[in-house]
C-alpha cells in the first residue's frame, strides 16, 4: 500500500511516545515511575463533569452543532475574553475546535502556502513544526538562550524573518520551560510583528497556570493594533484538567476564523457537543477548582524544583507557569558517560525505571522534560530513583 510523503515525513509526538514507552514497561510488571504526560493529574470538576451528562440525557448533545461551536460556548468564549484579555471579541471572531492542538492544526491550513514561513522559538512544543509542515509551511527555528531564560528577542526574529515570513509562534508560558515572557518583552515582540505584518499566533493555554507571584501578560492585551495582529489560541484542557474532553478554540481576525469554520466543515464538523456544554460550564461556572489545582501545581514545583536542581550536573531555571521543569542536563550526561540525551533517558527508564521525555523532540537535546503532574508520592520518589541513577553512572568510571 502506497503512503503519502506527508504521512512518511511526519515525526509522530515524542511526548506521546515515551509515554507509550513507559507504559508497555510497566504492563511487563516493571514499576516505572512516568513524568512524561502533558496532562494533569486531576480528574475533571465535578460541575463540569455533570453539565455534560444533563446535555447527555436531556438530548441537547445528540446532534450536530455549527461548525463554529455553539452559540452559548462562543458567548462564554467572549465573556471570558473580556474578562482576561480585557476586550471585546464578536462572536464572529470565535471558533471552538476539537482541542487547541486542532485549533492551531487548522489555523496553519487557512493562512499557509507552501513555502510560507513561521518563526518558531526553540524550545518549542513538539507539534508546531509538524503542523506547519503539513500545510505546506516552512518552519523556521530561533534558539531561545538558556541565559535569556529561553525567550527570543526582537534582534533574532529581525534576523529569521524573511520576505516569507507569515507567522510568529509565541508561547507563554511555555510548554516545555515554563518561561514567561515579560509586558516588556512581549510589546517589542507584538510591535515589531505589526510593523511587518507578521501574524502573532498566541498560544496561552497555561495563561492560567503561574505560579509564586509570577505574573502571565497575553500579547492580544497590549494595544490595538497588537490584538488585530494576533490570533489567540486557548482551551479548556490545561485550566480545567479536561484534555480528554477536547475542546480549544481560536479568537481573532474575523476573516480567518471564517476560513477556519470552512475548514472545520469540511473535516472535523464541530466538536463533541456534550463536550461543548462541559466547556460551557468550565469557563462560565464556579472558577474555584481552577485555583485549587493551581495552588496544587504551585506547592509541588517549590518542593520539586530544589530536589531536581540538586542531582548533579543540572542546570535549571525555575520554571514561573506550566508544570514542567526543563533542566539542562548537559553536565550531568558527561559526568554519567552518555553524550546523547535520547539514550540517557532510555538508560534512566530501563535501569533507574523513571519515565522522562527528551528535550529532542522540543529542539533542546541538551535538556528532559519533567512533568509535575504527578502526586507528590510519585514526585519524591522518582527524584530520589533519578538521584541514585546518576550517582550509580558516575561511581562506575
Ligand atoms: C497541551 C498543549 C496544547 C493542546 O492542548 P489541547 O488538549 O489540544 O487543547 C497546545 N499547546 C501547548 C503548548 C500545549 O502544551
Amino acid at each position: 500500500m502506497k503512503l503519502s510523503q506527508r504521512a512518511q515525513k511526519l515525526e509522530p509526538s515524542v511526548t506521546l511516545a515515551a509515554a507509550a514507552k513507559a507504559k508497555a514497561l510497566k504492563a511487563k510488571g516493571v514499576d516505572v515511575l512516568s513524568l512524561t504526560v502533558g496532562e494533569p493529574d486531576f480528574t475533571t470538576p465535578k460541575n463540569i463533569k455533570d453539565a455534560a451528562i444533563t446535555a447527555i440525557n436531556s438530548g441537547q448533545a445528540s446532534f450536530y452543532t455549527q461548525s463554529a461551536g455553539i452559540p452559548e460556548l462562543r458567548l462564554a468564549i467572549a465573556d471570558y475574553m473580556e474578562k482576561y484579555y480585557d476586550r471585546k471579541y464578536a462572536i464572529e471572531e470565535i471558533i471552538v475546535t476539537d482541542g487547541a492542538k486542532y485549533a492551531l492544526y487548522n489555523l496553519f491550513q487557512a493562512i499557509l502556502d507552501k513555502g510560507d514561513e513561521v518563526i518558531i522559538p526553540v524550545p518549542y512544543w513538539v507539534s508546531y513544526g509538524e503542523q506547519v509542515k503539513l500545510a505546506e509551511g516552512v518552519p523556521v527555528y530561533v534558539d531561545g538562550l538558556f541565559e535569556n531564560d529561553f525567550k527570543v528577542t526582537v534582534a533574532q526574529l529581525e534576523k529569521a524573518k524573511t520576505k516569507n515570513t507569515v507567522a510568529l509562534i509565541l508561547n507563554s508560558p511555555s510548554n516545555p520551560t515554563g518561561m514567561i515572557y515579560t509586558k516588556e518583552e512581549l510589546t517589542a515582540i507584538g510591535n515589531w510583528a505589526v510593523k511587518n505584518d507578521i501574524l502573532i499566533v498566541a498560544d496561552d493555554i497555561y495563561g492560567r497556570l503561574v505560579y509564586d507571584g509570577n505574573e502571565f501578560t497575553p500579547i492580544a492585551t497590549l494595544s490595538e493594533a497588537i490584538a488585530k495582529q494576533t490570533i489567540v489560541i486557548n482551551g479548556v484542557s490545561k485550566t480545567y484538567a479536561m484534555t480528554g474532553w477536547r475542546i480549544g478554540f481560536a479568537v481573532g481576525d474575523e476573516k480567518i476564523i471564517k476560513a477556519m469554520t470552512n475548514i472545520a466543515s469540511q473535516s472535523t464538523s464541530n466538536p463533541t457537543a456534550a463536550s461543548q456544554y462541559a466547556a460551557l460550564e468550565a469557563l462560565s461556572g464556579d472558577q474555584t477548582s481552577v485555583e485549587n489545582m493551581r495552588a496544587a501545581f504551585e506547592a509541588r514545583l517549590n518542593k520539586l524544583y530544589p530536589l531536581v536542581a540538586a542531582i548533579p550536573g543540572v542546570e535549571l531555571k525555575k520554571p514561573q507557569g506550566a508544570f514542567y521543569l526543563f533542566p539542562n542536563v548537559k553536565k550531568t550526561m558527561e559526568m554519567c558517560g552518555y553524550d546523547d540525551v535520547n539514550v540517557f533517558v532510555e538508560d534512566l527508564l530501563e535501569e533507574g525505571h523513571v519515565a522522562l521525555v527528551t528535550g529532542a523532540g522540543f529542539g533542546a537535546p541538551e535538556n528532559v522534560r519533567i512533568s509535575y503532574a504527578a502526586s507528590w508520592d510519585i514526585l519524591e520518589e522518582a527524584v530520589r530513583r533519578m538521584h541514585k541513577f546518576v550517582e550509580n553512572k558516575r561511581n562506575k568510571d
